[in-house]
């Protein structure tokens, strides 16, 4: 099913989701990001933030957005604690958070790209 494009709660509650991991990855010293440490802090971050959406649609599309977002492993908890932020803040287009490359943010799907100084929008702002 698919609606019109525009912000929605959905994506709205993938930011919290994306923000609220970030956080999880930083309550303790940084280490390895692994897969496994991955899974828990987005599984701790979506039983928080989804534990008060009353609507299963919204629950199971903002996990599909989450997931969609979410960095390859590399680098530290820190380090990748950071990439997730910045992808909550990152312009959306074609449904996705666009890639940060030089200063600026790509569409991996259209290619259309955005200087962020000139851009103040964010996962839960524009649409191409
Ligand atoms: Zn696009």
């Amino acid at each position: 099913m698919s609606r019109h494009p525009g912000p929605t709660r959905a994506q709205h509650l993938a930011v919290r989701i994306l923000g609220r991991t970030a956080h999880h990855l930083t309550t303790t010293n940084p280490t390895p990001m692994t897969d496994g440490q991955r899974t828990h802090a987005l599984n701790t971050a979506m039983d928080h933030v989804l534990h008060d959406e009353p609507s299963k649609f919204r629950r199971s599309a903002a996990r599909r957005l989450a997931l969609m977002a979410m960095p390859p492993i590399a680098g530290t908890t820190a380090e990748y604690a950071d990439r997730l932020r910045a992808v909550a803040e990152a312009p959306v287009c074609c449904g996705r958070p666009m890639r940060s490359s030089d200063g600026q943010y790509v569409c991996g799907n259209c290619g259309a790209w955005v200087d962020p100084g000139v851009s103040g929008r964010s996962l839960v702002g524009s649409e191409c």
